[in-house]
């Protein structure tokens, strides 16, 4: 087991800092467990959202003013380059009183690629009773993933999204949004199709593509977290993730968002599961105009029936491969990222004979 030090603020101690070290007390005590995750701070139900105007660099990693880690390895740099345990210090507090909050953040060792998530795999328990891990994926998206981050920092909640390639590099200014914000962020692939259909070579294209999408994107570094496309696992690529020392993520309930697309039923349907398995990974979409519409009546709900909030957040940044950095760089240029207006580039200087 290794030791990590922690320092934090709990609730009780808003006003003046407290160090702690603690391993995740999970119901289920593995030897792995502690191994692959900590817990890096409690009572962060006081933390509001950060000013949206917060570096990039800074912001994967310390938007919500509560993580600073250490420095994040930049593009294919090795393991040893990986920071240190993360040292969490408190940010100021929620000013929404009675909010949902952040109960619990948790840090993952990815080292040899974990899954997370029971409905397909059943390692780590990390969640105890009343806890849930809110998971968004296919964003970022106009509107809609931006509704989701108003409902969020309405209860002073965080989430992790799951962002697809494409649409990253389509509006990387919303991902940016979403690091700004606080949140953690990790990919789903260039453009979600499913893995099992394709060979592995172009699945893996399909994973390096999107992973440096993101990166490309948000021009800051971020968790090495990945969800498959529908939540199909081939054999070969979970192998290559773990190879990558990339999480996976599967969920313990799923939404079915969108299918559902009526806001009622699906905080109907999440609550409902909820109350049978009593704690979980959520996996909804903030793709999904209905759950961007539900989500402020689901965190009422969630606040209502005691339950509490645990962030995920990474040990070590992702490690991006240079050639899909290169390639998407591309992308990038193409699309609208660092983009100035047009009339600042280009202006007309004289015209007509
Ligand atoms: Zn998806």
């Amino acid at each position: 087991m290794r030791s990590v030090v922690v320092c934090g603020v709990g609730v009780v101690a808003l006003v003046s800092l407290g160090i702690f070290a603690t391993f995740l007390p999970g119901s289920h005590s593995e030897p792995g467990s502690s191994s692959q995750l900590s817990n890096v701070a409690a009572g962060h139900a006081a933390l509001p959202a950060p000013a949206p105007a917060a570096p990039q660099a800074v912001a994967a990693l310390a938007a919500a003013g509560r993580a600073q880690l250490g420095p994040a390895p930049e593009s294919g740099a090795t393991k040893a380059a990986s920071p240190p345990a993360a040292k969490v210090v408190a940010g100021p507090p929620c000013q929404t009183p009675g909010a949902l909050g952040v109960a619990r953040v948790v840090e993952i060792d990815t080292t040899g690629g974990p899954g997370f998530g029971f409905q397909h795999f059943k390692a780590y328990d990390f969640l105890n009773p009343g806890e849930v891990v809110l998971t968004f994926d296919d964003g970022p998206w106009p509107i809609n993933t931006p509704a989701v981050l108003a409902a969020l920092a309405a209860q002073c909640a965080k989430a992790t999204f799951f962002a697809i390639g494409k649409h990253a590099v389509w509006h990387p200014e919303i991902l940016r949004q979403v690091a700004a914000a606080g949140h953690t962020i990790g990919s789903h692939t260039w453009s979600h199709v499913d893995l099992v259909k394709k060979s592995p070579a172009e699945a893996k294209d399909e994973i390096e593509k999107g992973v440096s999408a993101v990166r490309a994107a948000l021009a800051a570094p971020y968790a090495p977290f990945f969800r498959f496309p529908e939540l199909r696992h081939p054999p070969e690529m979970m192998t290559y993730l773990e190879s990558r020392n990339i999480a996976m993520f599967s969920t313990d309930i799923d939404s079915f968002d969108f299918r559902i697309k009526n806001s009622d039923q699906i905080v109907t349907s999440v609550m409902g599961k909820l109350k049978k398995d009593g704690k979980g990974i959520i996996l909804m979409h903030d793709f999904q105009r209905a759950t961007a519409q539900a989500l402020p009546e689901l965190l009422s709900e969630l606040k209502a029936n005691g339950y509490k909030i645990v962030q995920l957040t990474a040990k070590s940044s992702i490690e991006t491969l240079p050639e899909y950095d290169a390639m998407m760089s591309q992308e990038i240029k193409g699309g609208t990222a660092n983009a100035r207006p047009t009339a600042s580039v280009v202006r007309t200087v004289s015209e007509g004979n």
